[in-house]
């Protein structure tokens, strides 16, 4: 992925056939279904590949066992499907990972334990594994730190554990093979339009300024949380469909969950699942549902969503965790499809599809799990709006750019200067990244990992970015001053 010549395309492209908005794992799968079918392809991200939603998740590729309870069966076996597929397609960044549900309750064992045999039996062939029930000395086999006290057995089953934004950029490299243009810093500032009807957009190189017009056949609206604000460039009178809720993980070392089963919570005090998954040598705890008013491009776990996993974490583990034990926190949007009057632990994860009368099409709702099935559905749908080529969706058998190569240091703790800097070279010259941010964020996942050590590592990295890119003392102390500030939203503030 080479950003100048992707620029160069704007001028040299007279039209593309579709322009998709948003760099999430929804415009990413859009851009590479749509270039695996031989269309003209852009995408515009206004910042960098998943610095929304999609770098934030749980790290779960998975049916959802809590959309299983709700009885959304359409839902998970979609996802199931989902899940299976990108096992095989991207094998170099998703896993099948052991969850336990632990049960401190006679019944839980026998719901849930037929609860887990329907979610096997509906992932059919590509199920990952067969559940079982545990005794109480197998759970604690599994999982060792869980409170043996009142704990009566366990259900043992599997899903998919994943890097979410090594994923999208393993997205955005394959697209990219499909001869897909894919941009980050590039913010769509409004559309095109002819005759009412949307023919292109406006965008803005973040880092000159300079703008560009873009035409293209169809444009497809695949901003996440900012969906809301994108139909408004549209139409001005256009009302809300997203309710935003937020979700924060707290990251802690290993010794609170040795090994490398996961535990899985399905009802906290309010009706939530509760996770603790390993995650490139570290525990993912999470996640909370907290409805917001103001959508963000950088989110921030507030106190209580704080307190919440602590103390819920707390009872199920025979340590537990403290404040100063949080080596990371993040924040992410859900872009709920609204649905009067429900909360929003209760709203449809399904993905929702909308065509204006001016032409713009929008693709929100869904899941990490479910971006292929969501890229070939609104892709479908532009190709009949615009009339485009008819070539049918080749996702299902693509494999993603990586998947038989070794994968690159989630953390970079451990890598000499020498390392550090081949990472920095390759994450510079093959994955568009663009800052300090980029880099210790979603091509490494440090700052997500251990926010401490990645404040510390952000000079070198700095110097080391600078030499790659041909920059100066002055973008040196920049990206330092920007990533310092950043991270304060990562560290606990007792650290
Ligand atoms: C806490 C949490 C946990 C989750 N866990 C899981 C999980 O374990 N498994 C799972 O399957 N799913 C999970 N999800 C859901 C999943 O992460 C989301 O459904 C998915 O990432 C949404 O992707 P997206 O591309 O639609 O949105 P985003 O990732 O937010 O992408 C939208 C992009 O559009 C860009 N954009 C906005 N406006 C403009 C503009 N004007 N010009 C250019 N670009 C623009 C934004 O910068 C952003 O990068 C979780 C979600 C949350 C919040």
């Amino acid at each position: 992925m080479n950003r100048s010549l992707f620029i160069q395309k704007l001028e040299d492209v007279n039209e593309f056939d579709i322009c998709i908005i948003g760099g999430g794992a929804t415009g990413l799968g859009t851009a590479l279904d749509a270039a695996s079918r031989g269309l003209k392809t852009v995408l515009f991200e206004q910042y960098d590949f998943a610095k929304g939603t999609s770098s934030r998740s749980t790290k779960l590729v998975h049916g959802g066992v809590r959309y299983l309870q709700q009885g959304n069966i359409k839902l998970v076996m979609e996802a199931l499907r989902e899940r299976g597929l990108l096992m095989k397609n991207a094998p170099h960044l998703v896993h099948n990972q052991k969850f336990v549900v632990p049960n401190y309750k006679w019944w839980e064992k026998p719901f849930y334990g037929i609860g887990l045999k329907i979610y096997d039996k509906m992932a059919g062939k590509l199920g990952l594994g067969a559940s079982r029930l545990l005794s109480k000395e197998e759970t604690l086999q599994l999982a060792p730190t869980l409170d043996p006290e009142d704990l009566k057995g366990g259900v043992l089953y599997h899903d998919g554990q994943f890097d979410d934004a090594r994923l999208a950029i393993s997205i955005a490299q394959t697209a990219t093979e499909q001869r897909a243009t894919l941009l980050n810093y590039f913010p769509v500032i409004g559309l095109l339009k002819m005759q009412q009807k949307i023919c292109g957009v406006w965008v803005k190189d973040f880092f000159t300024g300079k703008e560009y017009e873009v035409k293209s056949k169809v444009v497809i609206n695949a901003t996440g949380v900012f969906t809301d604000a994108l139909m408004r460039m549209d139409d001005i009178k256009h009302e809300n469909i997203i309710n935003p809720s937020q979700g924060i993980h707290l990251v802690v070392d290993k010794e609170f969950l040795p090994g490398d089963t996961a535990i899985m919570i399905p009802r906290t005090d309010d009706g939530r699942v509760l996770f603790a998954v390993p995650w490139h040598d570290k525990i993912v705890l999470g996640t909370t549902d907290t409805a917001v008013s103001a959508v963000s491009a950088e989110p921030v776990p507030l106190q209580e969503e704080i307190e919440f996993i602590l103390k819920h974490i707390g009872r199920y583990l025979s340590k537990d965790p403290q404040l100063n034990d949080v080596r990371s926190m993040f924040a992410g949007l859900r872009p709920l499809v609204k649905t009067k009057g429900k909360k929003t632990a209760a709203l449809s994860r399904d993905h929702l599809i909308n065509v204006a009368d001016s032409g713009l099409i929008t693709i929100t709702g869904g899941k990490w799990t479910t971006y292929r099935k969501m890229a070939e559905d609104v892709v479908d749908i532009a190709i009949e709006q615009a009339g485009l080529q008819q070539n049918s969706c080749i996702t299902k058998e693509l494999k993603l750019n990586g998947y038989d190569k070794p994968v690159a240091a989630a953390e970079i703790t451990s890598l000499n200067n020498e390392e550090l800097k081949a990472a920095i070279k390759k994450s510079v010259e093959k994955e568009m990244c663009m800052t300090v941010e980029d880099f210790l964020s979603r091509r490494t996942r440090q700052l997500l990992l251990n926010a401490n050590e990645a404040v510390k590592a952000a000079s070198q990295v700095a110097k080391l970015m600078a030499e790659e890119m041909n920059k100066d003392e002055i973008w040196i102390k920049e990206q330092i001053n920007n990533f310092n500030a950043l991270a304060k939203n990562y560290q606990p503030k007792s650290n």
